[in-house]
């Protein structure tokens, strides 16, 4: 029996909640756990966005849908009013593969499902939607990397690339920025099941971005990122191919006004020490300027 456009056992893992690292167990057709959503979460925006990484938005954009609601609580947020707030719009099942066809239609080179770590079951419901209905284009999995691998899991051939972060190598750090002192621990099974299940990333002639694992890192103030711990991690027990974009766009956004030493943007000399870690590590990919 369906209801909505879930399955029986889909309906019942949203009664009960257990999906993301936080299983919470709550019942997401009431109060929706510590992430606060129904069964599909709120859509705060669906469009064709041109500053991700040049193989993800190509000339013609990647089709972002940007979930409201979080699992993380993370102070510097730069997205609070989406992530924390949860400005959005209720929809169905249906307008969440229709908003991915449209997408498509306007000349999308993917679908960019930005922090869909809560989205996870009606992802698993949309997504054979939208091929049945004519999806022809990947389907990027664009997460904080605070996943399970559970989850992951049955996301297994229905996601093409996966582009996680990995923000913190210290459990108090991880505690104290998103309050998720498992983070490091969560994250680093995270990474090694995205790149089990889809390899390194992969281009077409266009240089377009066709499958694999991108692993973003956003250097912090003060190290609090640890991003040669991170580079080593990802160089040693990933691959040493793995494909990296080196984030200096950090500033001091939502509650980090108040927490000494994240209350600035970076340093030129802390990002010239975190460039000079990425590019003594051999990995591949970009970096932004400061
Ligand atoms: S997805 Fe939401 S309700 Fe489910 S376990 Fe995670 S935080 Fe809790």
């Amino acid at each position: 029996m369906e209801m909505n456009g879930f399955d029986d056992n889909q309906l019942e893992r949203l009664r009960s909640c257990r999906e993301c690292p936080r299983a919470c167990g709550a019942n997401r057709f009431e109060s929706g756990g510590y992430c606060k959503s129904p069964p599909v979460p709120k859509l705060a925006s669906a469009n064709l966005h041109h500053g991700e990484e040049p193989p993800i938005s190509g000339l013609r954009g990647s089709g972002t849908i940007f979930f409201a609601g979080c699992n993380l609580s993370c102070i510097f947020c730069q997205n609070y009013p989406i992530s924390q707030l949860r400005h959005g719009r209720e929809i169905t099942l249906e307008q969440l593969v229709e908003a991915m066809l449209k997408l498509q239609d306007r000349g999308a080179h993917n679908i960019n499902f930005v922090t869909p770590s809560h989205a996870t079951i009606a992802l698993e419901a949309a997504i054979p939607l939208a091929r049945d209905g004519g999806l022809r284009i990947p389907i990027v999995y664009n997460s904080s990397g605070y996943d399970s691998v559970g989850q992951l899991r049955r996301m297994k051939g229905l996601v093409d690339i996966y582009m996680p972060d990995i923000r913190y190598r210290r459990d108090d750090i991880a505690e104290k920025l998103s309050n998720a002192p498992d983070y490091p621990e969560i994250n680093r099974a995270a990474l090694i099941e995205m790149h089990d299940q889809v390899g390194e990333l992969r281009f077409d002639s266009e240089g377009i971005a066709k499958k694999g694992l991108l692993v973003r890192h956003l250097v912090l103030p003060e190290n609090r990122a640890d991003t040669e711990l991170a580079l080593d991690f990802l160089k040693n027990e990933i691959s040493p191919d793995t494909w990296v974009s080196l984030m200096a766009q950090y500033f001091p956004a939502y509650e980090a006004h108040d927490i000494p030493g994240m209350d600035r943007k970076l340093t030129a000399d802390e990002w010239r020490r975190a460039v000079g870690f990425f590019e003594r590590s051999g990995l591949n990919g970009w970096h932004q300027n400061l």
